[in-house]
């Protein structure tokens, strides 16, 4: 499996962990586009939001539950913050295991480019 993500998730390539469990991962992304770029992943390798099925409904609640703590313990809950997928080539989407961006520390711009 030559997936980076997965790698990260096995702690086979370093990143700056934020939050981990038995079955998400939470790092800075490498190429920050915003004061704060939070990448949380689920350690289970999907390519995309579109290999989501029915009972992958708990992880993907379990993970908002953690950007919410994320927000929450790093203070920027109040200010606000986003959460974004992309997905394929139009979402403009490059890693190719699903990840949830969380961006905060500046105005976030709408309708987003
Ligand atoms: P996408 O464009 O697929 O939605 O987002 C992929 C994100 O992964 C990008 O923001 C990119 O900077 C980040 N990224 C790619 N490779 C690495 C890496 O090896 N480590 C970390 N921490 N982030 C990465
Ligand atoms: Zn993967």
């Amino acid at each position: 499996m030559s997936c980076i993500f997965c790698k990260i998730a096995k702690g086979e390539i370093t990143s700056q962990k934020v939050y981990e469990d038995e079955h998400v991962l939470a790092f800075h992304d490498i190429a920050p586009q915003a004061p704060i770029h939070i990448l949380i992943i689920p350690k289970k390798h999907y390519a995309t939001i579109l290999e989501l099925e029915e009972k992958d409904k708990d992880l993907i609640g379990h993970i908002f539950m953690v950007a919410n703590k994320i927000a929450r313990d790093m203070q920027f809950h109040e200010q606000g913050f986003r959460v974004v997928v992309n997905c394929n080539r139009n979402g403009g989407q490059t890693v190719f295991h699903l990840h949830f961006h969380l961006f905060a520390g500046r105005l976030m711009h709408w309708p987003p480019g």
